[in-house]
């Protein structure tokens, strides 16, 4: 494994290359898809406080109907 910025040797367990410091591809990655499965788990639950806030709403709006009538 060889740094993508300036050819210098690395470790497999370096995560930043020694001579200048840049990040190395591989976790760069893994942040990314990390990212990214952060993103879903909050849409996720984006979705369901929507479906939910949608549910009560709609039993509030007919139990209020059924009191009126
Ligand atoms: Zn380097």
């Amino acid at each position: 494994m060889f740094c993508n910025k300036c050819g210098k040797k690395l470790n497999k367990s370096d995560m930043f290359c020694s001579k200048c410091g840049s990040k190395r591809k591989i976790y760069i990655i893994k942040e990314k898809e990390f990212i990214n499965q952060q993103y879903n788990k909050l849409s996720f639950f984006l979705v369901l406080i929507t479906l939910f806030g949608a549910l009560s709403l709609t039993i509030a709006i007919s139990l209020i109907s059924k009191n009126i009538i």
